[in-house]
């Protein structure tokens, strides 16, 4: 399919995507489209940045044009969970986006804000539901919505609900919802327990891959710096003046660092906001709409609260820290680079984080050019590396990164025992193994020796990563959105 116009669908919805300026179907739209438009339930091996939203957006609002029915009270026509508040509002935006030639009533059930106007906004019954599954459990205990009446249901980013610890919420879900309805998965990956989910959840289901972030990760010009912990502030305040940045993500591992870094540029003269997981809702939304519409070009982010978020045009990805999980950094980077256009990610390196280092050059099967001197810093020596003086290397939720090279090893912080959906958006989502390329393609793994011992300034040349592999058996292989 090289154009909308070919899939058959409503007039209002095609007009409204002239507007946003999509000519050509993104891989995913083109295949799912029209399986989902013959009524079949499907399974979408996709990141968020492949144009899966509109994926299964587009559809739903033909199927809702074509049956014209007033929503009965306390009800929804069509139903998408997905993990987190800010990719719920972002795929809610979508549908308003996409329906906004035609009647749709749209709205969002998510935690963190206030249940009474989500349920004032149901009780005269809704075309689309957008919800988090902790949000919308409660306002079914409450009778604030009946899932008897769904026509269309959506699992979005389904393995990121399963690390969240989503699984009972959703099999809770969807034995309210109808027998009678068209299902819809979506995942990045396709590890056992959601093929066990699909297989209760969806009839004789088509599916549908575009290949993970990795080839992503060839577009970007990737750098590595290496510097004292204590020069990073600096360093990035001269990247920020420096560099030609259009806008520019900056990652750090804790949510407190985020808030020193955005202290530290402010006190530069440096315009800079902090989005993160203490951050109320309105902060957030407030620092992310600034972000996207150019007024503030610097947003710094710890990983879970970037996750998700698409905002076109950044330019720069910027590692303050780098991630103790490996996966984070592919996903970190992944922000820029989208919609075909190329990104530059740097990332700064202390001494401390060079066994991070290398595990990312790992499993992104290449060595990263680099500049600076890994060279042990003096007054450090002898000293904890600042991670394990903070605890262990943990992350923004008190939890440790996988048992690589002997950290994260403890049996996990108290966050362990705080599994409450209700405050899942704000935990750790730890990718699973899945998430790894193999590295069974007959090309030697990368395996870190240009930093293992070196006391010189490395320039290191990238190498090529090898393509990867489609994930699930037998499902067809499609090229990851080049060009858009
Ligand atoms: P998603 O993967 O759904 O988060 O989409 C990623 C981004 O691509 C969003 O900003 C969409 O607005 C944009 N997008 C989706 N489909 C298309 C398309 N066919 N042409 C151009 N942009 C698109």
């Amino acid at each position: 399919m090289n154009s909308f116009n070919e899939f058959g669908l409503a007039e209002p919805i095609l007009r409204s995507l002239n507007e946003e300026g999509y000519v050509t179907p993104t891989p995913i739209q083109a295949q799912t489209i029209p399986l989902l438009l013959g009524k079949r339930d499907v399974i979408g091996i996709a990141q968020t940045g492949t144009g899966k939203t509109a994926a299964f957006a587009l559809p739903i609002l033909n199927h809702l044009a074509a049956n014209r029915v007033r929503p009965q009270p306390k009800t929804c026509r069509a139903l998408v969970l997905s993990p987190t508040r800010e990719l719920s509002g972002q795929i809610l935006d979508s549908f308003r986006a996409y329906g906004r030639h035609m009647r749709i009533q749209s709205a969002l059930a998510i935690g963190g804000v206030n249940m009474g106007p989500q349920i004032r906004q149901l009780a005269h019954g809704v075309d689309v539901l957008v919800a988090t599954p902790g949000r919308l459990l409660d306002l079914a205990k409450s009778r604030a919505i009946l899932l008897d009446k769904v026509e269309v249901f959506v699992l979005d980013e389904a393995d990121r609900m399963l690390d969240m610890g989503f699984i009972h919420d959703i099999r809770k879900i969807i034995a309210k919802l109808p027998k009678e309805r068209q299902t819809l998965l979506f995942s990045a990956t396709m590890p056992s327990d959601i093929a066990e989910l699909a297989r209760h959840m969806l009839r004789d289901p088509a599916k549908v891959a575009v290949t993970p972030a990795a080839t992503t990760v060839e577009r970007i010009d990737q750098r590595i710096i290496h510097l004292d912990r204590g020069a990073k502030q600096k360093a990035l305040a001269d990247l920020l003046r420096q560099e030609p940045i259009d806008r520019v993500l900056v990652f750090t591992r804790t949510k407190h660092g985020a808030d020193k870094v955005v202290r530290g540029l402010n006190k530069d003269g440096i315009a800079a906001d902090a989005i993160h997981g203490n951050k109320s809702q309105n902060q957030r939304l407030r620092a992310l709409g600034a972000f996207r519409d150019g007024r503030v070009r610097t947003l710094v982010a710890t990983d879970i609260a970037a996750r998700g978020i698409d905002v076109e045009g950044v330019s720069h990805v910027i590692n303050f820290d780098l991630p103790n999980i490996p996966e984070s950094y592919v996903h970190r980077i992944g922000r820029t680079a989208r919609a075909g256009a190329d990104g530059v990610a740097i990332s700064l390196c202390s001494h401390d984080e060079l066994p991070y280092l290398r595990d990312i050059e790992k499993l992104i099967r290449m060595a990263i050019p680099a500049t600076g001197s890994v060279e042990k810093p003096r007054q450090s020596q002898g000293q904890q590396p600042q991670h394990n003086r903070n605890g262990g290397g943990r992350n923004e939720h008190g939890q440790n990164g996988r048992g690589q090279n002997g950290r994260g090893q403890h049996k996990r912080g108290k966050d362990r025992g705080q599994r409450h959906p209700q405050h899942a958006e704000r935990r750790g989502d730890q990718p699973k193994a899945g998430h790894k390329p193999r590295d069974n393609h007959g090309r030697p793994a990368y395996n870190g020796e240009n930093h293992a011992g070196a006391t010189k300034a490395v320039t290191a040349q990238a190498r090529p990563i090898a393509s990867t592999q489609p994930i699930g058996g037998g499902i067809a292989n499609v090229a990851f959105l080049q060009q858009r």
